[in-house]
């Protein structure tokens, strides 16, 4: 029987797993992952594990039962270091090599560093359950934290970190929080939620040093100014985890390009944050040319990828016609009580409209069109309009009949 490795134990790879069976593979599955512990969910490690309302008890992705009834070879704690398309070979770190048939690629992604500053003690990235659970301790010594960049991380250290009372300074190098993925009407909406917060910030702003000699005692910003800190957490981003794959004869650039079947060649499918490939959906009005392709970042499509992937693998595998993977893509974020919900692309955008509700209530959905088509929508405390829109994204309407949609909703 033919066997599948899939690398990356983590949300796509698990999911893709367990994809395989639903779909009644009875073949070995050897699932590899370079981290210690048992799949754990990410969301919680900015959220409830950093305010201590949660422990890492709650973290797990699937309970052992659940794992086991898999029946999966779980390779922990093991590193893929290359892979061989041509001789279907995949070799681990330690040289063990294994053979497949199918093989799926999850393994993520991994936060950008500064150039500088990261050897200090109380400077940190957040990815890992390890990464949180040293954040969480510097929070509950009580130190004064500075969070650089003010994207959906940084801004959910923010808002934990105030939770537990703590100073907090967010450093940004653009003019107000999430101004990227939210457009600058709502990103002055979120500039307002975390100042009344009482985060404390500097936007356009760049670091430009850290001070301290063994532990950091201050960041120093571009305009000469010190921001006091015993904790820093940078969330600038990150990158797709490909390294891995050069030389394997598959493309790789920012993340594994892959066709509209997560395919990166036959029998080799990529998911999750280290997949990118060209989203149908937003074909429909040329969005970038020749063929525009997306790699996300969130919790949803690393699901919902790992199952297309896997599923695809087996049509394939049985020499049936493949699906394209061609969701409204997902997310959400959690920040000073408020869930922040988007679906969609909302960057970039030709349009941008407040439909429902007002800002100052924290309760409103808005909507962003790109060449006459609705493409995206943000609701804050209002999920039923998230739906709403995302499933007219799914209908390609264009921007026009969104806004009579938004016009008959008011009624
Ligand atoms: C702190 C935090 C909060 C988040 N909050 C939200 C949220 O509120 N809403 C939302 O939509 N999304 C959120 N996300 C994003 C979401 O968690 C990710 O999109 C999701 O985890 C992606 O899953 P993945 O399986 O593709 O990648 P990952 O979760 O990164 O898993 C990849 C796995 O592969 C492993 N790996 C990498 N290279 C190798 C190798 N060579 N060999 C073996 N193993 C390897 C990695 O160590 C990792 O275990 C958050 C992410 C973080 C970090």
């Amino acid at each position: 029987m033919e066997r599948v490795v899939i690398v990356g134990a983590s949300l796509a790879g698990v999911t893709a797993g367990e994809a395989l069976r639903q779909e009644g593979f009875e073949g070995p599955i050897t699932l590899v992952g370079d981290e210690a512990e048992a799949p754990y969910d990410r969301p919680p490690l900015s959220k409830q594990l950093l305010t201590g309302e949660w422990d890492v008890d709650r973290l797990a992705l699937r309970s052992e039962d659940e794992l086991g009834k898999l029946d999966l070879e779980l390779l922990r704690g093991r590193t893929a270091a290359a892979l061989d398309v041509a001789g279907r070979v995949l070799r681990m770190d330690d040289g063990l090599e294994i053979e497949f048939d199918g093989l799926i690629i999850a393994t993520g992604a991994r936060p950008l560093a500064l150039p500088f500053g990261h050897d200090l003690e109380g400077v940190h990235t957040l990815r890992s359950q390890a990464d949180a659970l040293q954040i969480r301790s510097a929070l509950e010594r009580g130190s004064r934290v500075v969070v650089i960049g003010a994207g959906f991380i940084g801004a959910e250290v923010a808002s934990s970190a105030r939770t537990r009372g703590l100073e907090v300074t967010m450093v940004e190098a653009l003019a107000a929080p999430m101004i990227g993925p939210l457009g600058e009407e709502l990103a002055g909406w979120a500039l307002e939620l975390h100042a009344q917060a009482g985060v404390q910030m500097r936007f356009d702003a760049r670091v430009s040093d850290m001070i301290g000699s063994d532990r950091v005692e201050a960041v120093k910003l571009d305009d000469g100014s010190i921001v006091e800190a015993d904790t820093v957490v940078v969330g600038i981003g990150v990158r797709p985890n490909v390294e891995w794959l050069e030389g394997s004869g598959l493309t790789v650039g920012d993340g594994v390009i892959c066709d509209q079947y997560c395919r990166a060649a036959p029998m080799i499918y990529a998911a999750g944050d280290v997949a990118r490939w060209p989203n149908e959906l937003f074909m429909h009005f040329r969005y970038g040319e020749p063929q525009r392709t997306m790699r996300i970042e969130h919790w949803t499509n690393a699901v919902e990828q790992g199952m297309a992937a896997a599923r695809n693998l087996l049509l394939e595998r049985r020499g049936e016609p493949l699906e394209a993977f061609a969701p409204a893509p997902y997310f959400w974020s959690d920040q000073h009580g408020l869930s922040i919900m988007a679906s969609g692309i909302t960057s970039p955008r030709d349009e941008f409209r407040l439909v429902h509700g007002t800002l100052e209530s924290n309760r409103f959905a808005a909507i962003y069109g790109l060449r006459g088509y609705l493409t995206g929508v943000v609701a804050v405390g209002w999920p039923r309009m998230l739906r709403r829109y995302q499933g007219l994204i799914r209908e390609q309407v264009s921007w026009d009949e969104a806004l009579e949609t938004a016009r008959e909703i008011e009624g």
